[in-house]
């Protein structure tokens, strides 16, 4: 089931490419940092597996699926069989001309920066690419989702969408960071009171909420 988003609550299968270059601090999904973590399957094993399911909706996640070259291939044959694809994204490298029904991009701010100083370095170097953001904003449906770790994140997101410019603001979310159930549950008052003073959505995380971030709900 898709989580966040516009469309959290709606049943949508998973495809979750490996890889990513960023190492979050808070990243949920560690186990798929490594491009090798993964199970190799060809485009169309991952295809016949996907039209197992009957759902209309599905997922292209990661890691960062925007840096894997074969995105465009899946993304291709997939919408050939009609079903409605997300893909989620941090924004840090552009595709063009995918027939994806929606980009779910997700800037990192300095809150994911890791602790280690060398993972520092290179997040830092990569997290936040504005005319990367700025293409997929003017090319995709898209909505734009940050993570606030605390409120004290807000002038960094709005120095964000102000750099970014041409944001449609009924597309920006604010996401509670959590990794657990009790964490978000602290964490989303303080969340949806920004969110009523600054007009943004508040962004659900449904898998935390209902299955604690367990892995393969
Ligand atoms: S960009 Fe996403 S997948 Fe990559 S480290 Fe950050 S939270 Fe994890």
């Amino acid at each position: 089931m898709q989580g966040e988003g516009f469309f959290a609550g709606v049943p949508s299968v998973f495809v979750r490419l490996a890889g990513c270059p960023l190492r979050c601090r808070w990243c949920d999904t560690k186990y798929a940092w490594d491009k090798e973590s993964g199970t190799k399957h060809s485009i169309d094993e991952i295809l016949r597996t996907i039209l197992q399911w009957s759902c209309k909706f599905v997922v292209i996640t990661g890691g960062e699926p925007m840096i894997n070259s074969d995105l465009p291939q899946l993304v291709q044959k997939l919408k050939a069989s009609e079903k409605h694809i997300t893909i989620e994204t941090a924004g840090i490298a552009y595709m063009p001309d995918m027939p994806c029904d929606l980009m779910s991009i997700s800037p990192k701010l300095s809150n994911s920066t890791p602790a280690d100083a060398k993972l520092a370095a290179t997040h830092n170097d990569s997290r936040l690419d504005v005319a990367v953001l700025r293409e997929l904003i003017d090319n995709y449906k898209y909505q734009l989702k940050f993570v606030v770790d605390s409120q004290d994140d807000m002038p960094e997101i709005q120095q964000t969408i102000e750099e970014i410019g041409n944001v449609d603001l009924e597309k920006v979310m604010l996401m509670p960071q959590a990794a657990t159930r009790d964490g978000l549950l602290a964490k989303s008052p303080m969340v949806a009171e920004l969110c009523k003073q600054t007009s943004f959505a508040f962004c659900q995380r449904l898998q935390v909420l209902l299955w604690n971030n367990e892995r393969g709900m």
